[in-house]
């Protein structure tokens, strides 16, 4: 569920070298419909040389701001400097959407061949001294040069990711953590590269009926799928997601469910080439010196300065809160998981015997939520159909903001199963292109993202700004990756499709943009904020109203019963204190990791993780969550590094302001809704965030509708 980090955005033009130029598609112009990449003409070897032609192209045309012979103003180095780059950002874009989403082992060459001179580019420009002293210079007097609000959070904005880059360091320091920066993308790169490896080429067999024994249809059909999309027979499980947490809820095959489980949580942990143990205290180390570079005890401390918490004490106080009480909510639940499994164990059923392991967690929660709260996801999920699932997010969003998503399967995308929309406001003006990439693929990372391949922006080089209105320059072009497992038809779980919903927010965030420098368009906010209109979206997908319109069984077409609603909600708290232990530990051992003052990582980072989590109450059978060997979002980039947090930051946001809707009335209430598109879905980071939120909300938010949220309230019963 995370955003792509990309390089930083801007718009502009520049003239390519012929030679590189002519074979070469990425490198001519983008005639496809909107400027849509040239997808059919891509090949792998095109990336190399189109990259280091548009980060030529992108040195030139800072040199040219930096050495302007004018005197430094916003307009000919701030506004010159956010509109340079773009054919570096289209072709990088392009690249980084690929390389997540239909990847080979050519473009994984390229990908690691390119990781160090991309990041060294990077370093180039924010390490420039003449162009850093022009935006310094401005920096100091930005009270007295006139600007509107939006100009003056850009040369703000500008200068931090300056400083943040290095550009103050002196001499060897600056060499040293240009160098850094290089070793970190290099093996930040392979880091996700070994866990691509370990899910992709790992197997479980399901040979006969004594294998598949407990599975519902939906279950089988996706595994038989898997294995006939890797050449194999019968049914397999692979380390998808999709695949393995259903496996683990419906096996009775608790031998199997083991091996499954310990495949999972291994991913990463193995000598070989694909280890990545000593990855990740490197990655460690350097990120731990490019703090101290910076003037900070942590790797956390530099980290934190820039986001909406400040300060891992104001982290730190977040995760207490929620922490002991989920300990609590944790313990009612294994004791109603242990209830049942005795009671089991008692009639001599396989597998119900002994203590409860990780691996038993969902299997046993599953019989809880059937028994207790009479809800089976089997029940469930005919209601959910990928495609209604869809069209009620569509709906949701028009019913809010005015959009409208017309298909346009004639558009050209990267593989068969990406789907091409236009997007019109109420007026009938078009904001934008989504394209949607819905199935699990062996070439596709894990987990769900939204990324962009352009964002919105009206700061356009002067051909561009001269016929904005009739370009695509400024136009934004938004993606959403889930990884759910195809079916006839594909039925979702109400998390499955929660997840969608969760991405789909993060694509209106893109969508909506309405700024007007590329630098703070989309979703390119602070990392605590960012999360908001992702989660806060989350809340449509379980409105009754919403669910009597678009959760209707895919064979009979009859909408979910208002009865199965009902037991939804009731059990909606049910299993939320496992949750909610498994993502906290996860942010907690983020936070305990890149907190450490040593230059030296601890030797055995699986077991400080684990004995961490144990000193802190985490029951044996809840098991670790993200394990740092294939904790991606800490070390597939740093853009979750010391980071993990936020989601839970953001709830207290988006349970709070979802609040606003029941105050007003209902949850398409139109006023809140135009508060909600102005100040969170349209402001980008054209305006503080704690200040969007107390423009859309009245007030700031309060930790409790979270704690309601989650049933983690004590007056309150789960
Ligand atoms: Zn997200």
């Amino acid at each position: 569920m995370k955003i792509d980090p990309t390089l930083p955005a801007a718009a502009g033009g520049g003239a390519t070298s012929s030679a590189a130029a002519a074979a070469n598609p990425l490198l001519q112009p983008w005639t496809a419909p909107h400027g849509l990449p040239p997808f059919a003409a891509i090949r792998p070897e095109h990336f190399e040389p189109a990259l280091l032609e548009a980060m030529r192209v992108h040195r030139a045309e800072l040199a040219a701001i930096a050495h302007e012979s004018a005197p430094a103003d916003f307009g000919n180095t701030v506004a010159a400097f956010d509109r340079s780059g773009a054919l570096l950002d289209r072709v990088a874009a392009t690249f980084g959407v690929l390389n997540a989403s239909a990847t080979s082992e050519a473009l994984q060459a390229v990908q690691r061949v390119l990781a160090a001179p991309l990041a060294a580019h990077r370093n180039a420009v924010y390490m420039d001294a003449a162009l850093f002293a022009r935006v310094d210079a401005l920096h100091g007097r930005r009270g007295s040069l006139g600007l509107d609000a939006q100009a003056l959070r850009l040369l703000e904005r500008v200068h931090l990711d300056f400083v943040r880059s290095g550009a103050q360091l002196q001499g060897a320091q600056q060499h040293r953590y240009a160098a850094v920066m290089e070793e970190l993308a290099a093996l930040t790169t392979r880091f996700a590269q070994n866990v691509l490896h370990d899910e992709s080429s790992y197997v479980l067999p399901l040979p006969d009926a004594a294998a598949t024994a407990g599975l519902p249809p939906f279950v089988l059909d996706a595994a038989r799928r898997a294995a006939a999309e890797r050449g194999l027979p019968g049914a397999v499980i692979t380390l998808s997601r999709s695949l393995v947490v259903p496996f683990l809820t419906y096996s009775t095959r608790r031998d199997l469910r083991e091996q499954a489980w310990r495949a999972w949580v291994g991913r990463g942990e193995h000598a070989g080439e694909h280890d990545n143990r000593e990855l990740v205290r490197a990655i460690l180390r350097l990120r731990r010196e490019q703090a101290a570079l910076m003037g900070c005890a942590s790797y956390a401390d530099h980290a934190l300065v820039d986001t909406m918490a400040g300060s891992r004490a104001a982290v730190a106080a977040l995760l207490d809160e929620v922490w002991p009480r989920a300990l609590v909510a944790v313990q009612r639940e294994e004791a109603l998981l242990e209830e049942v499994r005795r009671a089991a164990a008692a009639t001599g059923e396989p597998g119900a015997e002994g203590r409860l392991e990780p691996w038993d967690w969902r299997f046993w929660a599953e019989r809880v939520r059937r028994e207790r709260f009479a809800v089976d996801d089997a029940e469930v999920k005919p209601y959910f159909q990928l495609d209604n699932v869809v069209a009620a997010a569509f709906d949701c969003a028009q019913r809010l903001f005015g959009l409208r998503f017309t298909p346009r399967d004639d558009l050209p995308v990267y593989h068969p199963d990406v789907k091409a929309y236009e997007v019109h406001d109420g007026a009938g003006a078009l904001v934008g292109l989504f394209l949607q990439d819905n199935f699990a693929r062996a070439t596709k990372r894990s987990g769900a993202w939204m990324s962009s391949l352009r964002w919105q922006r009206r700061n356009l080089a002067g051909a561009a700004a001269a016929v904005a209105g009739a370009t695509h320059e400024g136009l934004p072009i938004i993606l959403n990756n889930n990884n759910f497992a195809r079916g006839e038809p594909t039925l979702l779980s109400l998390d499955d499709a929660r997840t969608l919903f969760h991405e789909f927010g993060h694509g209106l965030h893109g969508l909506l943009s309405n700024v007007t420098y590329g630098r703070l368009s989309g979703t390119q906010v602070l990392r605590d904020f960012v999360e908001l209109p992702s989660q806060i979206f989350e809340h449509w997908i379980t409105e009754p109203e919403v669910l009597q319109r678009h959760a209707r069984h895919h064979r009979t077409g009859e909408p979910i019963p208002a009865a199965l609603v009902e037991r939804l909600a009731r059990a909606r708290r049910f299993n939320q204190g496992y949750e909610t232990v498994r993502y906290t530990g996860s942010a907690i051992t983020d936070m305990a990791v890149h907190s450490l003052t040593e230059a030296e990582p601890p030797a055995d980072l699986c077991a400080f993780e684990h004995e961490l989590l144990v000193a802190r109450g985490l029951p044996h059978a809840a098991g670790v969550n993200h394990r740092f060997v294939h904790f991606q979002h800490l070390f597939a980039s740093s853009g979750y590094a010391a980071g993990y947090y936020v989601y839970l930051w953001a709830e207290v946001l988006d349970a709070d302001g979802y609040d606003a809707f029941a105050e007003a009335g209902g949850p398409f209430d139109g006023a809140v809704a135009r508060r909600l598109h102005q100040h969170i879905y349209s402001s980008g980071n054209s305006v503080d965030p704690g200040a969007a939120y107390r423009a859309f909300r009245g007030r700031d938010a309060s930790v409790t509708p979270l704690l309601r949220k989650r049933g983690l309230l004590a007056d309150e019963p789960a």
